[in-house]
């Protein structure tokens, strides 16, 4: 059978020896906060077409902007480490390998590409996650009752740096190697799983029906995330950022103000989509301004709309850059969610 690499079994005391021996890596950092790793990645080609390169540069400076302002290191991986797992597989090896050869890290938080932060100030709240593993945005009913190939999107999740989460990817990939097997177990998951079009194994299915086949083994480190987008849909998100801007403010992550605009079923780096290619070009546009808005405004810009890549000044140039400073950081505080 497929393996990822030798197996691994005593990672956590491992990781604590080596943790023990270099504390000049330390894996909670200057606030307290674990350490944790943004990682994303792209196809080792350009896209079909320039616009989907061009937001694929959109979405890697809105993560760059975002673990910059939280202090977070982040990879944007652009090779197949593994011949057999290419595509959204790429990223079960990618995830691995990081955890490896970072020790020092505890979270490793994997994001889509086509995915936007679009609450710059939305912190995770990680003393929640004490005891839990592995992160995902979801809806616990359609996981149990309805058994449904969406009741989890498995495009962002953090994954803790442990043993139990290195046994977890051994158990989600042997349906992931390209070829016969991966085309079998996609028939195997459109007939267990409500809604899923016939298709070969993707990591979001083979996960959701691990999770339900080995419930006990798994679920109890397990956190399902509801109460904030750690995935947000796009459809039903970007036509209301400029009602958000008038009611809300940054550091819900919520509906009000959502953490993640996911563009699920765009693919505007290759060929099939669900969605009319305009549509999500135009959505993505409006994500990135809605969210860099937000960057800018620390620097006294704002984009002159949505859907404009101009900005304006929107501060007195003339100001103490300091007391400014001093005012945003307040702004800042009143809006982090405790
Ligand atoms: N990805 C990658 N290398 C590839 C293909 C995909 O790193 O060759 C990453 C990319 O970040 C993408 C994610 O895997 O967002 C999921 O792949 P999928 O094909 O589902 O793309 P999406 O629909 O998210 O654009
Ligand atoms: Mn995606």
């Amino acid at each position: 059978e497929y393996s990822l690499g030798p197996k691994v079994s005593d990672w956590d005391s491992q990781r604590q020896e080596w943790l023990s021996r270099h504390p000049e890596f330390p894996s909670r950092d200057a606030r307290g906060n674990p350490k944790v790793l943004l990682v994303t990645g792209s196809p080792p080609g350009p896209c079909d077409n320039p616009a989907g390169d061009h937001y694929l540069l959109k979405a890697i400076k809105n993560k760059i902007d975002y673990c910059r302002l939280h202090g977070m290191d982040i990879v944007h991986n652009m090779a197949h480490l593994d011949p057999e797992l290419t595509g959204y597989w790429s990223k079960i090896p990618l995830v691995r390998r990081l955890m490896l050869a970072h020790p020092e890290v505890e979270w490793i938080w994997w994001m889509d590409s086509d995915a936007i932060f679009t609450d710059m100030a939305f912190e995770l709240p990680f003393s929640r996650y004490e005891g839990r593993n592995l992160v995902v945005h979801g809806y616990p009913d359609l996981l149990f009752e309805k058994r449904s190939w969406i009741s989890l999107n498995a495009g962002i999740f953090l994954l803790r740096n442990c043993q139990w989460s290195l046994d977890l990817l051994d158990a989600w990939v042997p349906m992931g190697p390209r070829g016969p097997s991966r085309i079998e177990a996609g028939k195997l998951l459109t007939a267990s799983l409500s809604g899923r079009p016939p298709f070969e194994a993707d990591d979001q299915s083979v996960l959701i029906h691990l999770l339900l086949i080995q419930k006990d083994k798994w679920m109890e480190k397990v956190q399902i995330e509801t109460e904030f987008y750690l995935h947000g849909f796009w459809t039903g998100l970007v036509d209301r950022y400029e009602q958000m801007m008038e009611e809300h403010h940054p550091g819900l992550g919520d509906d009000r103000w959502p953490f993640i605009t996911h563009f699920v079923g765009c693919k505007t780096c290759g060929r099939y989509e669900d969605y009319p290619l305009e549509r999500c070009l135009r959505g993505m546009e409006r994500a990135f301004n809605f969210a860099d808005n937000q960057v800018l405004r620390l620097y006294g810009f704002q984009h002159r709309s949505l859907v404009s890549a101009k900005v304006r000044r929107v501060t007195d140039p003339r100001a103490n850059p300091l007391e400014a400073k001093e005012a945003a950081l307040k702004m800042d505080a009143k809006f982090q969610r405790v």
